[in-house]
């Protein structure tokens, strides 16, 4: 925000100065709303491709803010990771996905779900232990939760994050790797990591069905997770043109508004109950 002078002087205009404080304020209001229980957790079903069965769900955060209605991540979460608000923010996400995780678990439904891990929280010593806590005060079996971490999370500290990683795994915890094609020096790496899914971002999978080039994309990540023995995942999955070339293409399982858009545990509940209804 600040400008730098000719002489490297940092230089504070109005403008930066404003955006600044308000940047700030927003970070003040985002913690106390953390703690006042303002935070909820959508959940965005995937699909088995050619079943079109609910095999999983992914948690994905909002801010109920008291005057500004439902917030979206986009709006909070790149100011939280710039600060330690992130592991905060995470802490709380993990705990109420295990919560709700368990309590399908009792209710007899077993369904997976995921929870986004940034890069600032997984280099912390005291992650997986935290997990691994959480699952034990839960009671909840470690295969029925998965974190989702991006290629640039752990192409920051490559080494660090496959020991963790691997610890997670150990523990019987599935990891994918989301927004899967966005960070372009992974490949080499992949057969590296312990891992378990990609997740193929949806800049790859929207109208692929009429873009030749993001067919072949979809076609050689597919192949490679093949070789690595890896569950694949399309994303932002938006018409049925789409789901049905996805799941000719062999994808796994699919996540999009098309199938689902992300919704509160108990609307996503009755689905649970019709899908094992038959
Ligand atoms: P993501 O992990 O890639 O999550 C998928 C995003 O795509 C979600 O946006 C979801 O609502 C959206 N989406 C799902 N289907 C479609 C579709 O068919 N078309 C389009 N255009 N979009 C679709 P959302 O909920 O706004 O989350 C945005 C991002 O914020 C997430 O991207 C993730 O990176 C981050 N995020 C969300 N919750 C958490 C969290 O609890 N912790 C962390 N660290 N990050 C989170
Ligand atoms: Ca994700
Ligand atoms: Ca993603
Ligand atoms: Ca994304």
């Amino acid at each position: 925000n600040a400008k730098r002078d000719r002489t490297g002087v940092v230089v504070w205009t109005a403008e930066t100065a404003t955006t600044h404080r308000a940047d700030l304020r927003q970070l003040t209001e985002l913690r106390t709303g953390i703690r006042a229980g303002h935070l909820r957790l959508h959940y965005q079903p995937l699909y088995r491709a050619r079943s079109r069965e609910i095999d999983g769900a992914e948690a994905l955060v909002r801010w109920q803010h008291p005057q500004r209605g439902m917030l979206p991540p986009g709006v909070f979460l790149p100011d939280a990771e710039r600060s330690d608000v992130i592991l905060e923010l995470t802490d709380w996400v993990l705990a109420e996905a295990v919560h709700q995780t368990a309590l399908w678990h009792r209710a007899g439904f077993d369904v997976p779900v995921s929870v986004n891990l940034s890069a600032a929280y997984l280099a912390q010593d005291r992650a997986v232990p935290t997990i691994l806590a959480l699952l034990d005060l839960e009671r909840l079996p470690a295969r029925l939760l998965m974190v989702e971490i991006t290629e640039t999370a752990v192409l920051t500290r490559p080494d660090q994050a496959a020991a963790r990683l691997a610890a997670i795994r150990a523990a019987g915890i599935r990891v994918a790797i989301d927004d899967f094609g966005t960070g372009y020096t992974s490949l080499g790496l992949l057969p590296e990591l312990p891992i378990d899914e990609l997740k193929i971002d949806r800049s790859f999978v929207m109208r692929m069905h009429d873009s030749p080039a993001r067919a072949t994309i979809i076609d050689s990540v597919i192949a490679i997770a093949r070789s690595l023995d890896l569950t694949v995942v399309a994303e932002g999955v938006e018409d049925e043109p789409t789901a049905a070339a996805l799941a000719e293409a062999g994808v796994d399982l699919l996540q999009g508004y098309h199938l689902d858009r992300p919704q509160p545990a108990d609307q996503l509940e009755s689905k649970f109950t019709q899908s094992s209804d038959g």
